[in-house]
Formats: structure tokens, sequence, C-alpha cells
């Protein structure tokens, strides 16, 4: 590499935190081991003060340049994957006229899975193209081999009845497919395929998680799938945000709070960026973390009538603990805030995640499931109680119970659609209790067998590192790999 010219890679983010905090984690990682010049376009959800928040915060030209693009109006009636893939094609002129005016030429181009239309723009200027999946490699397996099931299937995947089996990996209970697939008539779904087929218009695929991670999954992509895909899947992951090293003031508050607390004593409850609950549900999880007699930070949202990713497009930021809370608060159960005073907090809509799960109180995750926040709890070795909502998230948690061993499940109440208060109490006890009642935890010694080897995988000569150097060869010597 000319060390006086370094390579500029540009990276589209689609709207949403689940795409844009990945995006800058990836071109971080890229900055510092490979010394690139980075530019991040984002395309800007409509209503998301938090986006906005990270976007500005994240604004440092010294380190990269973020060129925000507003996002194109769309019809609000459609489903989320739906909304995104329109979104992004819709944005396609403005995004070509952004490469064109940046002040030096592009060496590449790394999109996430909703930009892949934008990858012929990268096509135009001859520069290598990447689709960086910052979800898991289970999924990708399916997404990649879904347009065969698409074919081999007739009528809807989730009334099957037998497991859905995907070369090279873990058969697919149909319910727990992704929500695209769940409703074949919905725009959505046909968006979803053709995500799937554009992945070998790319000259690699990179997806967050590592080999020792996931290993049959990237065998199976890079053997029995690769007739399908065409194109090297690299696994540079787990690629998480640290916290910020100077804390903001409401920051501070909480881990204030959280040094009160003894070590692996505490549950965080959160449900994503997007993940919303009924009024029913929302009185139920207040009832069950009071039940279970254990500390705990929730960050909580306005309970709404509708889906479960309703907040995905609009997530606030709180800039106060104990103000704002008028609205949640007439969802409480009577008296609740007062009973939990001393043992609970409060976080209106959005929460310092990553520095709340460093925290040595906290002892586990309630969580969507949504893969940053699994990735951002295995790094720190929190066990997790899944809950998964929306999206891949129904996958992500299958994983982590039956194939990781590091995360239980919550179950609905068939008759009334919620997780009852006796459950959720008697899941945050088996995991907060059983150590300090002197018995062995195997779901808390495996999330930290993975989070050491997430941190292996990173470290110099890890298998993530190295993934991640072929890719940065590729951008460097501008080679075009093919299977
Ligand atoms: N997040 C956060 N504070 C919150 C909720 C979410 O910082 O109160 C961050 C979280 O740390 C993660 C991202 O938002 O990095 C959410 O991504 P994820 O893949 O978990 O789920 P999604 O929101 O896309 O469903």
């Amino acid at each position: 590499m000319d060390l006086h010219k370094p390579s500029h890679v540009v990276l589209l983010s689609s709207p949403g935190l689940g795409h844009l905090i990945p995006t800058i984690e990836l071109a971080k990682r890229l900055l510092i081991h490979h010394n690139f010049k980075l530019t991040i376009i984002a395309i800007k959800s409509p209503t998301s003060h938090a986006e906005s928040q990270i976007l500005n915060s994240a604004t440092n030209p010294s380190l990269y340049t973020i060129i925000q693009i507003p996002s194109p109006n769309i019809p609000s009636n459609l489903s989320v994957t739906a909304h995104l893939c329109v979104t992004m094609r819709h944005a396609i002129p403005s995004i070509k006229s952004t490469l064109k005016n940046l002040p030096i030429r592009p060496s590449a181009f790394i999109v996430d899975i909703f930009g892949t239309e934008s990858l012929t723009l990268a096509q135009e200027l001859n520069i290598p193209k990447f689709v960086y999946v910052a979800s898991n490699a289970w999924f990708l397996s399916l997404l990649v081999y879904s347009p065969v099931l698409d074919e081999q299937i007739k009528g809807e995947y989730v009334v099957l009845k037998e497991l859905l089996k995907i070369p090279g990996c873990k058969p697919i209970r149909p319910v727990d497919l992704v929500d695209p697939m769940h409703n074949r008539n919905d725009l959505g779904y046909s968006e979803y395929l053709i995500i799937a087929n554009n992945l070998s218009k790319s000259d690699a695929v990179l997806v967050n998680t590592w080999d020792e991670l996931q290993h049959r999954e990237l065998k199976g992509l890079n053997g029995e799938l690769s007739g399908l895909l065409k194109v090297h899947v690299f696994a540079i992951g787990p690629l998480v945000r640290q916290p910020e090293s100077k804390l903001n003031q409401a920051t501070e508050s909480v881990m204030k709070w959280l040094d009160k607390q003894p070590k692996e004593s505490v549950v965080y409850v959160s449900f994503g960026s997007g993940g919303t609950m009924s009024y029913e549900q929302m009185k139920e999880i207040a009832l069950g973390l009071e039940l279970s007699k254990q500390r705990f930070v929730w960050v909580v949202r306005v309970p709404r009538g509708e889906s479960a990713d309703a907040a995905f497009f609009t997530t606030g930021c709180s800039d106060g603990f104990d103000g704002e809370l008028d609205e949640i608060k007439k969802h409480l159960p009577d008296g609740f805030l007062e009973r939990i005073k001393n043992v609970g907090l409060l976080i209106q809509e959005w929460a310092p995640q990553v520095a709340i799960l460093k925290h040595p109180s906290i002892g586990c995750f309630i969580s969507h499931c949504g893969w940053g926040s699994v990735l951002e709890s295995l790094t720190n070795g929190v066990p997790i109680i899944a809950w998964p909502l929306y999206a891949e998230q129904r996958m992500n948690a299958a994983f982590l119970v039956e194939e990781l061993g590091v995360a239980v499940k919550t179950t609905m109440l068939p008759s009334k659609n919620v997780v009852g208060r006796e459950e959720i109490a008697s899941l945050v006890k088996k995991i907060i209790l059983e150590e300090q009642n002197g018995k062995s935890n195997n779901v808390r010694d495996k999330v930290r067998e993975i989070m050491v080897s997430g941190e292996k995988a990173l470290y110099q000569g890890g298998s993530s590192y190295i993934a991640l150097s072929q890719v940065a060869n590729i951008i460097d010597k501008q080679d075009f790999i093919r299977l």
C-alpha cells in the first residue's frame, strides 16, 4: 500500500440504529487497523432523535466524514423491510451524486443489506464493492437460500409442519423465520428476495460474526451455498461499540446508580431501537420485575397497540431519568414507581446500552435479540433472557438458547398473548440467583467462554482480524475476487 495515499472506503448505511451503529463500527475498525480514509453516507430516518444524536456526535472530521442524506418520502403503511428497501431505492440518485462529488475518489464501496441496489454505482466507478451483513451467518444462510425455498415451496411458510432445511446449517422452525417470510403477499417478501439475489453482485460479503462462533454456518456459506452466493463470505466480528470515553451527564447518573449495586445483581431490560410493547405486556413486565425481587434497569417506552417494531423509525432520546415519564407512568401498575424506587431504575426511550452492559453490576439482559444487542451482551459476558419481537430476532434467540446455551427463552401465555409476570420473575431469578446460591450457572459460564473467543477473533492473528485484513488487501490492491 502506498502510505501517502490511503485508500478511501465509502460505506452506505440505511435508516435505523441497528444499521448505522455497526456501519460506524466497521468504519472505525478499517480506520484503526488499516489506515483507510473513510466516508459514511447515512440515509437518515425522518424522525429518530437517537439516530440524529449518534450521527452528530460521530461526526469527527479528523477520523471519518459522515454525509447525511434525508430519507425520501415513502408511504408510511409499509412493513419495515419494504419501507427500508423502497427508501434506499428512492435514495439512489442522491447517493450517486454524493459519490460523484466526493473530493477524493472512492477505492471501495460497502453497503448494508438494504443498500444492495446501490452496488451498481460502484460498478460504474469500477471499484470493489461489498455487502456488510450486520447480523449473523445463520441468518445470512437463510437469506442466500430463500430464492430456492421460494421456488420449492408453495403457500405460506409459517403453516408448514416440518423444519426448513438449509444446506450447511441448523434447520429452521417455520415460526422462527424472518419477518418478510411470514407473509409472501407483502411487498417486504419480494424486496427480501431481491436482496438475496443482489448479494452475488458484490465482490464479497462481510458478516458481523466470527468463525469460532459459527464455524458450521460459515463453512456452509463458503461451501455448499457458494454455488448460489457466488462470492466469498468474510466473518469480521464481533464489531461492537465501546462506551464514549467522556460520559455525558445522563450516562454518568446511570453509572453512579449501578456503582451502588452488587456484582452481577442487576437485570437490564431493553428491546432495542424499535421495540414497543402492548399496554398489557408493559404491566406484566413491571409486575414480573417486581415479583422477582431483583434489581433492574428498564428502558421504557410508551406502550402501543400496533406492531412490536412501532418505534423503529422514531426512537427518541431521554435527557433525564426521573422527569418526562408522565405518559409512561399512566401505563404502569398503581404504586409501582414508589414500591421499586430502591431497586429499579427506569430510563425513558433510549439508554447508554454499551456502558450499562459493561458495568460489573449487570447480571443479565432481557433482550429482543437484535444482533447488535446480542453481540454487546456476549462480548461483555452477560447472559440473555431472550424475548424476540421482529426481523430475524426469533432465529437469533433460537441460536442463543439451542446452539450456544447462553440464553433462556421467554414463552407467551397463549391465552393472553403476553409473557406473564410469573414467567418473567422465574427466568430472572434463575439467571441472577443460581450462582449467588452457590450453584454453578452454566449459562454464565458459557457466555464467558464466548466472550473470550470473540476477543481472540479480533486480536492480531485471530480469525476475524485475518478476514478483515484480506478484505483490506482486496481494497488496497483493487483486486476483484471471484469464486
Ligand atoms: N441501543 C442503545 N440504547 C437503547 C436501545 C438500543 O444504545 O436504549 C443500541 C444498542 O446498543 C444496539 C442498537 O441500539 O447497538 C440496536 O441494535 P440491535 O441490532 O440490537 O437491534 P435493533 O434496534 O436494530 O432492533
